[in-house]
């Protein structure tokens, strides 16, 4: 069995705790994440030096953001990933450290292929910048589309909204299937949710155990508040990236 998490963006109380929930699980097959390590949260530095550890970590389009030009982000997101980049560059930071985690985060693959799986940060089709959000499942050409590249199974995140997509294009949320989806074969996208921003309305850190016969959904609570006060402490965070961490948004 694996873990597989994404979408930390900086977001330490919510990293640990889903650490310490994958913990207390049998996982003999490594953590993997699916990139976005960094970017809106307050705890960019610690959250890279916490997932060096995992078997696996893709790249994001924040992780790339903050190693290179920001193009395409909202004036708060890019805001956020200059700051993010200010403090990887910190001077306070001993330099061995500072230049292991750029080192890191320019290794990073963007695609991981592994016994008829994918792991993407975003879609086959696009693997860091292509979204499939649940109401792609109306948008049958780009479906079909990326149903295609996918062998078997296909473990993405990128919106954040976690879920299970099926090639007859349903979309079954954590709760239609009541956290465990069994899996037979047939091709399946699976969204693994976010660890440090979830926007489904619940505001608990999500991620995902697999064992290559189902899909088991982990909601874990952390103390967001924390976060939150952090994130008003820096200005160029804006405050409403904490604010939605209350209602998961
Ligand atoms: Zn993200």
């Amino acid at each position: 069995m694996k873990a597989i998490i994404s979408d930390i963006h900086g977001n330490l109380e919510a990293l640990r705790a889903v650490l310490d929930d994958i913990s207390h699980q049998k996982i003999d097959e490594g953590i993997y994440c699916l990139g976005d390590v960094i970017g809106y949260g307050p705890n960019p530095r610690e959250c890279i030096d916490l997932v060096m550890e995992c078997k696996l970590v893709l790249l994001g389009n924040h992780d790339q953001g903050a190693l290179f030009d920001p193009d395409g982000f909202n004036p708060a997101a890019k805001r956020a990933i200059m700051w993010t980049r200010d403090q990887l560059e910190q001077p306070a930071e001993a330099r061995q450290s500072r230049e292991k985690r750029w080192e890191f985060l320019a290794d990073r693959p963007r695609s991981f292929k592994e016994g008829g799986n994918l792991y993407v940060h975003g879609s086959a089709r696009n693997p860091l910048n292509e979204y499939v959000f649940p109401e792609d499942i109306y948008n049958q050409r780009k479906m079909e589309k990326i149903f295609t590249l996918v062998e078997r199974y296909c473990f993405q995140g990128h919106t954040h909204v976690p879920g299970i997509f099926t090639e007859s294009l349903q979309f079954l949320t954590p709760d239609d299937v009541n956290h465990h989806y069994r899996l037979d074969g047939r091709k399946t996208l699976c969204n693994v949710g976010s660890v440090g921003q979830p926007r489904d309305l619940d505001p608990r850190a999500c991620y995902v155990l697999y064992d290559d016969e189902s899909i088991r959904y982990r909601r874990v609570e952390y103390d967001f508040e924390v976060t939150i006060r952090k994130i008003y402490d820096v200005p160029d965070l804006d405050n409403f990236l904490g604010d939605r961490l209350r209602e998961g948004r």
